[in-house]
């Protein structure tokens, strides 16, 4: 049945999968279960396009098993955290497509129950409460060819009890002890030389409020979270390898439900952009952009509000798959993606981003026509729509040039060009202002031309898009561009925010589009004929129009 599902393009290389049909097929531990796997964010923050693959890997495997993913919030570290982010990250994952169904869960629910296996420990005479002041830790902890000191490592089982209790009834100042796990002082690994597992912490829980005074590390508490939830298979991130073998000891040493286990899976990175919480928030904070959904952002409240589909990004996190080195992906790979998914579905329109006037002299003043043109040659289905076409259009300034230069195939005098859909004009010139800038542009039609086919055959190059002067509406227009200026705005001691890129955001204003436009809504999704993908921002309103430009046209990632 695992081999239905498995498809030729995301199964390639995926060591994810055949771990866990290997698991599948060798029983054991995992006899008679399905495949449970967990999402965890930490809700501080909003998720960013990093969090999709993981979200990908962890919802996508549980389906490709028919097994199940659980949305978790890893709460356990109550430092900005926010129910504003709880909402967010809910909202993302939905429209990804995923579904936690009833399994949606806070790890604080389980804080009761991860005090009472470190008390399993500490009876077990495998955790002891150390008094190191976290400096003392430091420099006790030795080096590769000298183990850790801890003084406190023989403390007798029943006065490690009475100082832990203590320690939850609030006896003892923060940061003047700790619980640490009794495993290995020597190991090479340092995550295992008795790592700490509570630390006394006054914080107010956005939760739990005031009840606890001590949290629980995040290597102590995640396991056994796993555990009690019934995860089968807890897919993370690269850099929680060398704590699989403390994760795997809380679970051997402890009492709980089940024996989950630990696969690590390399971070997505992306050039161009910072993918770190932390940055983004400084970006935030800071007014670089305005806020977590600029469509600037990698967040994926960003990405949608730039016009995203779900689809892009699902069929993005697919095909980089998963691996065990990290790796940088190209930004305009995820452009690609996108610029797939809307060439299949987006209607086209004309629209003219900075207009110029187009004088049509041999065409009667007051006669106006009408052309069918197809919404999306690519499908037919979605049918045709009419746009009216007179004497005088907007055109983009960009289309017409005083001097004919080497390959220009648009307007200058003397050249024939096409006006999709309509007729074949030949320029005969322009008028200037004072200061010498071209305000209109003169041509001449062939009556004989109409829908824009040459009856003689001649060739005519260029074609270019209109909007009718007499019947348009007018729309602003947001152009983005990477937000850094470097491919890489955070590696080694560059300071990210040095790199921000001036041009990133262009509000053109006072843009002609066709009359097609006026009835966009959230999800519309435009081909902007020549100018790229478009959708609607949310600050567009009927009396204002406003589009983001997703993705341009051209696909930086196929020209590589
Ligand atoms: P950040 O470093 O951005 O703050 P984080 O790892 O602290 O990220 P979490 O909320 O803890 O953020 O992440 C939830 C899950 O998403 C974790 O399992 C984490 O491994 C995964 N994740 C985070 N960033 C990426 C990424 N760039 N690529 C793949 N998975 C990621
Ligand atoms: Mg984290």
């Amino acid at each position: 049945m695992a081999e239905e599902i498995k498809t030729a393009e995301n199964a390639a290389g995926n060591f994810i999968y055949d771990f866990i049909t290997e698991d599948i097929a060798e029983g054991g531990r995992y006899e008679g279960k399905e495949v449970h796997t967990r999402f965890p964010p930490e809700p501080n923050g909003y998720l960013h396009i990093g969090h999709a693959k993981a979200i990908c890997v962890d919802f996508g495997m549980a389906e490709r098993f028919g097994g199940k993913c659980n949305l978790r919030m890893d709460d356990t570290n109550p430092t900005k955290e926010d129910v504003e982010y709880v909402d967010a990250i809910k909202e993302d994952i939905e429209w990804l497509g995923f579904s936690w169904d009833d399994r949606f869960y806070f790890a604080s629910e389980y804080f009761d129950d991860m005090y009472g296996y470190a008390v399993e420990l500490i009876k077990k005479g495998l955790a002891y409460v150390c008094q190191l002041t976290p400096e003392q830790m430091r420099e006790n902890r030795g080096d590769l060819s000298k183990p850790a000191v801890s003084p406190y490592r023989d403390r007798p089982v029943e006065e490690s009890l009475d100082l832990f209790e203590r320690m939850k009834n609030g006896e003892f100042e923060d940061g003047s002890m700790t619980l640490r796990a009794k495993i290995d002082l020597a190991s090479g690994n340092f995550n295992m030389r008795d790592p700490v597992i509570y630390r006394i912490n006054r914080i107010h829980h956005h939760r739990t409020g005031d009840k606890w005074c001590i949290y629980p590390m995040y290597d102590f508490a995640h396991p056994i979270e796993d555990a009690i939830e019934g995860i089968t298979h807890s897919l993370c991130t690269l850099e929680f390898e060398d704590h699989r073998p403390l994760y795997d000891w809380v679970i051997n040493n402890t009492s709980v439900p089940c024996v989950p286990r630990q696969i690590e899976f390399a971070r997505l990175g992306i050039n161009n952009t910072v993918m770190s919480k932390r940055k983004l928030r400084q970006l935030v904070e800071d007014k670089y952009v305005n806020g977590w959904d600029d469509p600037r952002m990698p967040t994926l409240c960003g990405l949608r509000r730039r016009g995203y589909t779900p689809a892009s990004i699902r069929n993005f996190c697919d095909r980089i798959g998963v691996a065990k080195t990290n790796s940088v992906v190209e930004y305009s790979f995820l452009e690609h993606c996108l610029r797939e998914d809307l060439n299949e579905t987006a209607q086209r329109v004309m629209v003219v981003l900075r207009p110029i006037k187009l004088i049509i002299t041999n065409y009667p003043e007051d006669k106006t026509e009408e052309f069918e043109i197809e919404n999306n040659p690519n499908r037919p289905e979605d049918g045709k729509r009419t746009v009216t076409f007179g004497r005088e259009c907007y055109i983009e300034a960009e289309d017409f040039i005083e001097q004919k230069i080497k390959g220009y195939n648009r307007l200058y005098p003397g050249n024939e060009v096409r006006l999709k859909s309509a007729y074949i004009v030949k320029c005969t010139g322009c008028k200037k202002d004072e200061s010498g800038n071209v305000v209109e542009v003169y041509a001449e039609y062939d009556p004989e031309t109409r829908g824009g086919d040459t009856p003689d055959g001649r060739k005519v190059r260029g074609t270019i898009h209109w909007v009718d002067a007499k019947n348009y509406v007018e729309a602003e227009v947001r152009l983005y561009d990477n937000l850094f200026t470097d491919p890489e705005p955070d590696t080694g001691d560059k300071n990210f925010l040095d790199y921000i890129n001036p041009e990133s955001l262009v509000v053109l204003k006072g843009c002609k589009a066709e009359r097609a436009v006026e009835k966009a809504d959230s999800s519309t999704r435009y081909q902007f004929m020549r100018s790229g993908y478009f959708c609607t921002d949310n600050d567009s309103t009927p009396d204002r129009l406003i589009f983001n430009r997703s993705v341009s046209l051209k696909d930086g990632y196929k020209r590589k």
